[in-house]
């Protein structure tokens, strides 16, 4: 039915690729393009039909809208870095093709976390009759479509959201991040912002912790609160909510390592001179760290993501959650990768595959929550993601 290229072969990529492969009827032909072509390669021997691979710099639009002009595609999905968000959505306008992605643009030299520079291109990707679909990962993307599925079903109006992410998975290394360390560590080590009463509330980094007891015996683990995107455009079309936070899991192993690495001046991002030659101390933290792509055969346990919902039904107070579990080893089996990458690249497909189909596709620039959730939800049981929804007292 529809060809689409994808730009980016680490965890994600993999993972979209495999996935795409799984669903010929849709995903008619696969183009994986990046950076590094030999990467492409691996993950197109591990499929069970062809595939085509390609060399591109995402971040040099002439040559990408030219590729893009070659090849003709539907749509691009975008699984490279953050930065490279919107070179690609000039090529994709550029070309006349969709675009999909995973995470908001950030600049290389601030950890600023924005929708801004995305929704800017709202009025040109109308104009283009372009759909521009933003955050189809899980935390963004699953999450903002729970948040809209219990809005949608379960209340007349919300006032209270905790996303909270859980990943129980153990990889055996002293230290290691589950998806790129440069932006998972930029992330974490960020200022937190929570959403209290109308507006961002700053907080320290990782000052606010609690004890959080997963379902299904996935374990209890300690949650800390931070700052994650989907917060951003949550907040702006659920307006009704008072109290919007995100939580995220961390070992105190973790912890304790990214603590000496802060103090050491290992998480800059600002460049410093080294042997005549200007480094980025977190880029060459990354080189030594372990790829997250290898992490898949050593990664046992299970995440458990999902949002907690307060609001009011029929005049009543109700508090629901949905969530979803993954587990690390059959995510292996399946794709060859960890949970967290699987987590990902599994929303990327369905979002494609929604896009592709019609059903979610409009002109503009639109985050998850924005198009309605039902089918998403469906396709999430469907494709490898199945999820529960329970009443909490
Ligand atoms: P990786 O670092 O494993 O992979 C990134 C890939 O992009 C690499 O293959 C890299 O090439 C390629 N790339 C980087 N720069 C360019 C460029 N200029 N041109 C072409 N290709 C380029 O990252 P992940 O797979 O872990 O993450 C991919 C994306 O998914 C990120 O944006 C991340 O933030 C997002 N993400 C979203 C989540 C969600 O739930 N929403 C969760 C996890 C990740 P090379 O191999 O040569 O370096």
């Amino acid at each position: 039915m529809a060809k689409v290229v994808i730009i980016g072969a680490g965890g994600v990529g993999g993972v979209v690729t495999h996935k795409c492969a799984q669903v010929a009827n849709t995903f008619e032909e696969i183009v994986l393009a990046s950076r590094t072509k030999e990467k492409c390669d691996a993950i197109a021997a591990q499929l069970n039909r062809p595939i085509k691979t390609a060399q591109i710099d995402a971040d040099d639009v002439p040559a990408l809208t030219a590729f893009l002009e070659t090849e003709k595609p539907e749509l691009v999905i975008n699984v490279a870095l953050p930065y490279q968000d919107l070179t690609i959505m000039d090529a994709c306008l550029a070309a006349g093709v969709h675009y999909l992605d995973t995470a908001n643009y950030e600049p290389k030299d601030t950890a600023k976390f924005e929708y801004k520079w995305q929704w800017a291109y709202a009025e040109r990707f109308e104009k283009a009759g372009l759909t521009a679909l933003l955050g189809s990962g899980f935390d963004p993307g699953a999450t903002n479509v729970f948040t809209a599925y219990l809005a949608k079903h379960y209340f007349d109006e919300i006032h209270e959201l905790d996303i909270i992410d859980v990943n129980g998975g153990d990889h055996g290394h002293p230290f290691a991040t589950n998806f790129n360390p440069e932006i998972n560590i930029r992330e974490v080590t960020a200022e937190c912002r929570h959403w209290e009463n109308g507006e961002f509330v700053t907080t320290p980094p990782m000052s606010e912790m609690q004890k959080f007891e997963c379902p299904e015996e996935v374990g209890t683990y300690d949650i800390y609160r931070m700052y994650h995107e989907e917060l951003e455009s949550l907040t702006k079309h659920f307006p009704t909510l008072k109290r919007a936070q995100f939580w995220m899991s961390f070992s105190d192993n973790y912890l304790k390592h990214l603590e000496v690495l802060e103090n050491v001046g290992m998480t800059g991002i600002e460049p410093i001179e080294f042997n005549g030659q200007e480094i980025i101390p977190l880029q060459f933290l990354k080189k030594l760290l372990p790829e997250p792509s290898t992490l898949g055969p050593r990664t046992k346990g299970k995440t458990c993501i999902g949002c907690i919902v307060k609001g009011v039904k029929d005049g009543k107070e109700r508090k629901v959650y949905v969530y979803q579990i993954c587990d690390h080893q059959a995510c292996y089996a399946e794709v060859q990768s960890q949970a967290i990458s699987y987590t990902t690249g599994v929303p990327a497909m369905i979002g494609a595959k929604l896009l592709l189909e019609g059903q979610w596709q409009k002109p503009g620039v639109w985050n998850m929550e924005q198009f309605d959730p039902d089918p998403f939800m469906e396709a999430m049981n469907q494709y490898g993601l199945p999820w529960k929804v329970i009443e909490l007292s």
